[in-house]
């Protein structure tokens, strides 16, 4: 049997580890769409003093070690599901039996008036991020679009470098889909607290050559960078073109197979059925979540019948502060707060039925993290914990587990 994997993202490699680990021995193709070694994303917006590094994924000797073949600089063009064959930009062309895209997703552009914004950074490859850290300085002035992760993580790192970071949200608030409002409030007062100015609620009118930002109310921000992070666009074109269903993202069924049985997705371009969450399809955005897709799609490709239900989880690094949410919290009605300390708390989002359904952590270090890993444990038994013990940070969540179906 051959397999073939296209993207060498976070996904795509952990899917080809994890056939080997599962005793496959037959070929594995990893088509790797960019020339550098697959590596991680996360350090990309995080990175270390000595500036952005590039940390190998698996690392090409155990790629090597693994018989996987590395496809890098290759592209995958299309998709013949009558031949059973991926065709690449070099010309090469691919046979399979069973095939994985982890094609990831790209950032969305900015447009204004219908035109893409050509002095618009993105921040997604280690390209970029190279291109990023090289220029920024003391005094630098860096305009970035969008609050969420990108733009938060991003403006944090530039104040350390001195820079003079001036942050755009067009939403009412930073942070407003995933993070509850009371916890982007702390981060956001984290921020202004290290010198980074807001401009939220507004929307900007024009970016001129020069890279001078005019917003709608007629606040002129001149900038020498002007990065845009304002989410991102799954990759489902190979996908579409091969006539695959596309929901939000490649459509998959719980063991993240499409609309052709030979063909899998996972990671940032899939959407699947979500068994904790009534069956809603959802497209998860997190590097765990990709890991374990990986890992998930590689079994079924192995023909396990599982469906992946692993609870979602993501963490983010601003200064010394750490977000970390597990569950999704979409259908929650009532909140629970959990004071752990002076700075770190959990909010506990439950059901009409008090159902646990996510869990939302801010504070510095470590102080949230064994507490929403004993929250995840619950999420994932369905349980419905006593509310007191929830708000209570002197009782052991640990305790909890046993007793939740
Ligand atoms: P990707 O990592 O996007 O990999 C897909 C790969 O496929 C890419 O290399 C792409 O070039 C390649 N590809 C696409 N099309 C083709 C084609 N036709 N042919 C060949 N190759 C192709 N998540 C967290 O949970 N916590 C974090 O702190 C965090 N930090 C992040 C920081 C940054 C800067 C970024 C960009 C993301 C971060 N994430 C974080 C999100 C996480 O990295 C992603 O969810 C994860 O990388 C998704 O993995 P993936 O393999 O599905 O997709
Ligand atoms: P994101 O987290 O979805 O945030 C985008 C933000 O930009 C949202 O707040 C959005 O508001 C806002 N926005 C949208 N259009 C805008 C506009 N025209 N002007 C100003 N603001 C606008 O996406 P991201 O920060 O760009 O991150 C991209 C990807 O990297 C995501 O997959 C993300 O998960 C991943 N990433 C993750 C982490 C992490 O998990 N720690 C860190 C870095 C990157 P609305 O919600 O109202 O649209």
């Amino acid at each position: 049997m051959r397999i073939v994997i296209i993207g060498a993202g976070e996904c795509g490699v952990r899917a080809s580890l994890a056939l080997r680990e599962q005793g496959f021995d037959g070929a594995i193709d990893l088509v790797n769409g960019e020339a550098h070694i697959p590596y991680e994303r996360p350090p990309l917006s995080k990175p270390s003093a000595d500036g952005v590094a590039l940390k190998p994924i698996g690392g090409t000797d155990r790629l090597l070690e693994d018989r996987i073949a590395l496809h890098s600089d290759s592209i995958a063009l299309s998709i013949d599901r009558d031949a059973r064959e991926v065709a690449l930009s070099n010309h090469e062309r691919l046979p399979y039996d069973k095939l994985l895209i982890a094609t990831g997703a790209r950032p969305r552009p900015l447009v204004l008036n219908g035109n893409d914004v050509p002095q618009a950074r993105y921040l997604r490859s280690y390209d970029d991020a190279k291109a990023l850290y090289d220029v920024i300085s003391p005094d630098f002035r860096l305009t970035i679009l969008g609050g969420g992760f990108i733009g938060l993580e991003i403006a944090a790192e530039a104040r350390k470098y001195g820079a003079i970071v001036t942050l755009i949200e067009s939403a009412p608030r930073i942070l407003g889909r995933a993070v509850p409002a009371s916890l982007a409030a702390k981060i956001e007062a984290r921020h202004r607290m290290a010198g980074v100015t807001f401009h939220i609620g507004k929307a900007i009118a024009s970016v001129s050559a020069a890279r001078m930002i005019t917003l709608e109310d007629g606040t002129e921000i001149p900038s020498d960078v002007v990065l845009a992070g304002i989410g991102s666009l799954p990759n489902i074109e190979l996908a579409q073109k091969a006539e695959l269903t596309i929901g939000n993202g490649i459509a998959v069924n719980g063991m993240l197979q499409t609309s052709d049985p030979a063909i899998y997705a996972a990671g940032d371009c899939c959407s699947f059925p979500h068994p904790l969450y009534d069956n809603k399809h959802i497209r998860i955005e997190s590097w765990r979540a990709a890991q374990e897709q990986g890992d998930h799609a590689a079994k079924a490709m192995l023909g396990s019948t599982d469906a992946y239900q692993a609870v979602p989880w993501f963490w983010s690094d601003q200064y010394d502060l750490t977000l970390q949410i597990a569950g999704l919290a979409m259908d929650a009605t009532e909140e629970i707060e959990r004071k752990i300390d002076e700075q770190a708390s959990i909010l506990f989002h439950l059901a009409a039925d008090g159902r646990l359904l996510a869990a939302s952590g801010l504070g510095i270090g470590n102080s949230i993290a064994r507490d929403i890993r004993f929250a995840e444990m619950l999420i994932a038994k369905r349980a419905k914990p006593d509310k007191t013990f929830l708000a209570d940070p002197a009782f052991k969540l640990k305790s909890l587990l046993s007793s939740a179906v």
